[in-house]
């Protein structure tokens, strides 16, 4: 109303030098407005490849086309349960990006969290399930196939993208941020168990370029495998597209609300059963494992599971916190278990434990 009368002054041409007088004001108001409605948290979502990168394929599926279709549904989901979260993709058609670019889109814009969107794939058709990653050190120089395939089109970008690079490997900020990943990937992973149709398996560090050159808390996420069938025919459908987007995005608003405490839901504590973790330092299908490998001398003690498809898991420790799984787990990588990883203990059924 104050506007149309502004606007009749002015028509009327009875103010002049003096007309920002009243608009200043209003201009103030209306910004005050936005500020109180969105939150200066951005996401920025990542679509693993695109354009001639197909990422990995299953029967029926092309890993490029799924991520970008989760990513948009993401967005979607965002918008209607935490509309003051402010997001982002970092492409939005089936186009090339070279990997660093997206950590350079996401650094340029100063965004809050990084969500890269993939989808896995393995030899063993059996294996099925979501996995989050967090960066992990560097794996002095032998990637992991999962490592070398979202590693791949790095090319000569990373030359272009040095100094951010080194920029990230500060440790305090490193390790801020590590800390902030582990409970992101902890609240997705959670939340993708309750609410879709896949399983969550663990959180795991990898080397990933599009972490590493992050200057804010960021996650790989593994969706599910397209070698296994039911859990490409999840991804495949609308559905399930959906599902997954959506715990995701209850994961972020969660996340979101912790980090305002004025604000915050009392998060952690809707936890009904305190979680615990442990570090799988090995598995075997069929036999047990070669224990005779010097690195098992340096285990005071270690339990044994052997599941229904006759897989042999060996982990280690029993630790209530992430962050503390993880220190162990490195200390384990460097005792010489190299696939040491994170596993929630409730992917382990009692009944399957052998000592
Ligand atoms: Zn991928």
């Amino acid at each position: 109303m104050l506007l149309i009368k502004i606007t009749n002054l002015l028509l009327l041409g009875r103010v002049t030098k003096l007309w920002w007088l009243f608009i200043l004001p209003i201009t103030f108001l209306t910004h005050l407005n936005f500020a109180s409605a969105q939150s200066d948290f951005h996401v920025v979502i990542d679509p693993g490849h695109g354009g001639k990168d197909n990422g990995c394929s299953g029967d029926h599926s092309i890993e490029k086309h799924i991520t970008l279709e989760i990513a948009y549904k993401l967005q979607q989901a965002l918008r209607t349960v935490a509309p003051h979260i402010k997001s982002s993709l970092t492409r939005y058609d089936d186009t090339f990006l070279p990997l660093l670019e997206r950590a350079h889109y996401a650094n340029h814009n100063q965004a809050s969290l990084f969500i890269s969107l993939h989808c896995n794939h393995v030899p063993q058709a059996y294996v099925s399930g979501a996995e989050s990653y967090v960066l992990g050190e560097d794996s002095m120089g032998s990637l992991s196939d999962l490592e070398s395939r979202e590693n791949v089109f790095v090319g000569k970008y990373a030359e272009e993208y040095r100094p951010e690079v080194d920029d990230i490997l500060n440790q305090a900020l490193y390790q801020q941020n590590l800390k902030e990943s582990i409970a992101v990937a902890s609240l997705v992973n959670k939340h993708i168990d309750i609410y879709s149709d896949i399983k969550a398996r663990s959180i795991k560090q990898a080397n990933f370029i599009v972490l590493k050159s992050l200057k804010m808390p960021g996650i790989l996420l593994e969706t599910g495998f397209l070698s296994n069938l039911g859990d490409e025919s999840i991804l495949l459908s609308d559905s399930g597209k959906t599902q997954v987007a959506q715990a995701i995005a209850k994961a972020v608003q969660i996340y979101e609300a912790s980090l305002n405490p004025q604000f915050a839901e009392p998060v952690y504590q809707q936890e009904s059963t305190p979680r615990s973790y442990t570090i799988q330092i090995a598995s075997t299908k069929h036999q047990p494992a070669n224990i005779s490998r010097p690195e098992w001398a340096s285990l005071s003690s270690y339990d044994i599971y052997l599941d229904a498809d006759g897989v042999y898991k060996y982990t280690v420790g029993n630790y209530t916190s992430p962050e503390q799984a993880l220190q162990a787990r490195e200390a384990l990588y460097y005792k010489g278990f190299k696939g040491a990883f994170v596993l929630d203990k409730a992917s382990l059924k009692s009944e399957d434990k052998l000592n």
